[in-house]
């Protein structure tokens, strides 16, 4: 996923609990009816029962080396580059004037705007300026709150993060939630941390920093030093900043407060003017999701020079609008976020950048015309059905329980029969009338989209809670689940080859986009969502009893991963993975007994290209994680990812199934399940 944009919607995404399969962004309809698996990917003198990875995907990974400006590349990324191929064609056409309705012409102008180098290479930092003077011009604290006010207004996030969302504990209503943020890092203990790997991203943080400020025009000896006095000003936000682990309780972001009980725990600070500059002169009761956080950067207001604040504002508006200005400022961003992080070797041609911001910044409207091209009637109601059985046997598998008490079964069904499921794209489309796109200036089309989408955002309090909206755009290759709404997501992106067949062979549709239905499902149930009650209210359910029970698996499944050690010396973090990892096996096995029971009323062929029914819906699963990655791009995400690296999350719920040994008659030593001491089984 990309840099900024995607940046303050993980932290959002974390306080207010939206978890997903964790693939990259952005179809095509299929209508294969004999495709069933790609038998012709695998590697078949593997063996299944102790590399069961190679042996599903062997070929693929042979044949598909990692594109130079990929820094993994997945059966995701292989939709999501067929998808950009397709969005470049409406675009396009789009950009032509040929289309009439409003979302093509809105697409249309922006994709013309940001193809437009010349234009882009001509205006330089240009379209910066007005806010730079802005900066300039702060004369004490109270001004320098109202400016922060004002980039995040624009979509930029210095010091901390503001948004509006559902209330965790009263999800009928929406309000404003301030949280950690303000740091360029992609998390807190990149500041922290003294291990060389990390020290050496520092050095290069700095660097470019530097050369940030040597392209907005400061002398070499002032960009140092500014470089310097930003990278002080993060670490001590970064200090004050929860783990991502902490992050994970969602207790620990939420804090119900309001302007008057913020004011009388720092009277210094003039939040007032943080929230009228906004437009909130009233604010009503917030969420102070991070505390601690919050009185530091209020100390830091009140004890930091002004001539330091505009330095660090300077860089987080240049950083943040970098990768869309001229290519002096692409290609540096690119050298540290693309290179240095992520070991991507090139940068992605203008084209798929361009169509990666209007996807953050409009994607709806993209949406629209993808749909309307590329997403059929049949997938929809194939995942329907698939949903229904997989509910089933979530139920199912629920009545089988031996921990949990009928009181605590009785409340999970309560919340599984309430979740809402949304399929393909929105009902109603996301109004964009207000905003204007021209093929003026590329930079102005961003910054009156992302105020659009401030405004956008805001405008949800004192209104009811909007259940059509969706957090993901259309043509996203990924799903989600989120707490607070109880309801889980498939975008039209995920739901076509090789992750879903209309028509095809149940084994591996199951394998496949069943247990993405599975893992979404179990996000209900995992060690966060099972916080969540039926209504999303981040509220107990659950006997203490069988809370105790329930925790002791948790903390088994944290130990399987801790194990293990794909790179290096890091080892998968079990406590940041534990929802995700939990998800994938709760996902598999719950898709495993609905493909069974779906088999009742459609028999599928015994045997295919030599693989039973069980054996293929293991190895699609196996396919769907099919991917290959840079070793940079694995220690970031061993770092902050909640999800396992995809070899992990083929063969560690594997280990737990007696059904895939079963599959694959692996026995003795050959056989990867564990014993039954440490076999975990939660749903
Ligand atoms: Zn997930």
């Amino acid at each position: 996923m990309r840099t900024k944009n995607i940046f303050k919607r993980s932290v959002l995404a974390s306080l207010v609990g939206v978890a997903c399969m964790g693939n990259a962004v952005f179809a095509q309809t299929a209508t294969s009816n004999q495709l069933v698996l790609e038998s012709m990917t695998m590697d078949k003198k593997a063996d299944p029962c102790t590399d069961f990875f190679q042996y599903s995907n062997g070929e693929w990974l042979k044949a598909n080396p990692i594109p130079s400006d990929r820094a993994r590349y997945s059966a995701y990324d292989e939709v999501t580059e067929r998808n950009l191929a397709a969005l470049k064609l409406i675009a396009e056409t789009a950009a032509k004037g040929d289309g009439k309705s409003k979302a093509a012409q809105l697409v249309g102008a922006f994709y013309a705007s940001g193809m437009n180098e010349a234009q882009i290479e001509k205006e330089g930092i240009k379209p910066l300026e007005p806010q730079f003077a802005q900066i300039n011009g702060i004369k004490d604290s109270q001004q320098l709150l109202a400016v922060i006010a004002g980039l995040h207004k624009q979509g930029v996030s210095p010091l901390f993060g503001f948004a509006v969302d559902q209330d965790a504990k009263n999800t009928t209503r929406y309000i404003p939630q301030i949280m950690q943020g303000g740091l360029g890092l992609p998390d807190r203990d990149y500041y922290l941390k003294t291990d060389a790997k990390t020290k050496d991203i520092r050095d290069k943080y700095v660097v470019y920093v530097t050369q940030i400020f040597s392209l907005l025009g400061d002398a070499p000896y002032q960009a140092k030093k500014n470089a310097a006095v930003v990278m002080t000003l993060e670490t001590r936000l970064a200090k004050a900043s929860l783990t991502k682990v902490e992050l994970r309780d969602p207790q620990a972001s939420y804090h119900l407060s309001d302007l008057n009980a913020l004011q009388k725990t720092d009277k210094k600070t003039a939040w007032s003017t943080y929230f009228n500059e906004l437009g909130l002169a009233q604010p009503g009761q917030f969420n102070l999701a991070h505390p601690k956080f919050i009185a530091e950067a209020g100390r830091m207001v009140n004890s930091i020079s002004l001539d330091q604040w505009k330095i660090y504002l300077r860089w987080q508006l240049a950083n943040a609008r970098a990768k869309d200005l001229s290519s002096t400022f692409v290609n540096a961003n690119f050298d540290f976020y693309g290179k240095t992080l992520a070991g991507t070797k090139e940068l992605q041609p203008r084209w798929k950048r361009v169509l990666g911001s209007i996807d953050n910044m409009a994607g709806e409207a993209m949406g629209e015309l993808y749909v309307s091209k590329f997403f059929g009637p049949e997938a929809k109601a194939g995942v329907l059905e698939m949903v229904d059985n997989i509910k089933l046997a979530m139920r199912e598998s629920i009545g089988k329980l031996e921990w949990m008490s009928d009181t605590t079964k009785q409340q999970a069904y309560k919340k599984l029969d309430t979740i809402l499921v949304k399929i393909g794209y929105p009902d109603v489309w996301r109004d964009y009338s207000s905003l204007q796109i021209d093929t003026g200036p590329y930079a102005a089309n961003m910054a009156r989209a992302a105020e659009f989408e401030f405004k956008r955002n805001l405008a949800k309090l004192g209104k009811p809670i909007d259940r059509n909206e969706w957090s993901m755009t259309p043509q996203t290759v990924n799903a989600y689940y989120a707490q607070t709404m109880n309801e889980m997501v498939f975008p039209a992106g995920i739901l076509q080859p090789p992750l879903y067949h209309v028509n095809a062979d149940s084994a591996a549709n199951y394998g496949n986009t069943g247990a993405t239905i599975g893992h979404e499902l179990t996000h209900a149930f995992d060690d966060e969502g099972r916080q969540y009650d039926a209504q999303g209210n981040l509220k107990s359910w659950w006997t203490k009893d069988d809370e105790k029970k329930f925790l002791v698996r948790v903390k088994a499944i944290e130990k399987q991963f801790d194990e293990f050690n794909p790179i290096d010396k890091l080892h998968i973090n079990g406590k940041l993975t534990a929802g995700e990892n939990i998800a994938d096996l709760g996902g598999m096995k719950i898709a495993l007994q609905a493909l069974h029971k779906s088999l009742e009323r459609k028999p599928q062929a015994r045997e295919i290209d030599g693989l039973t029914v069980d054996q293929r819906f293991f190895v699609a699963n196996a396919q769907s994680f099919r991917s290959l990655i840079r070793d940079e791009m694995l220690r970031m995400k061993l770092a902050t990812d909640p999800h396992s690296p995809d070899k992990y999350r083929v063969i560690a719920p594997l280990a737990n199934m007696s059904e895939f040994s079963d599959a694959f008659q692996c026995k003795g030593d050959r056989s990867p399940l564990r014993p039954t001491a440490t076999r975990v089984n939660i749903w």
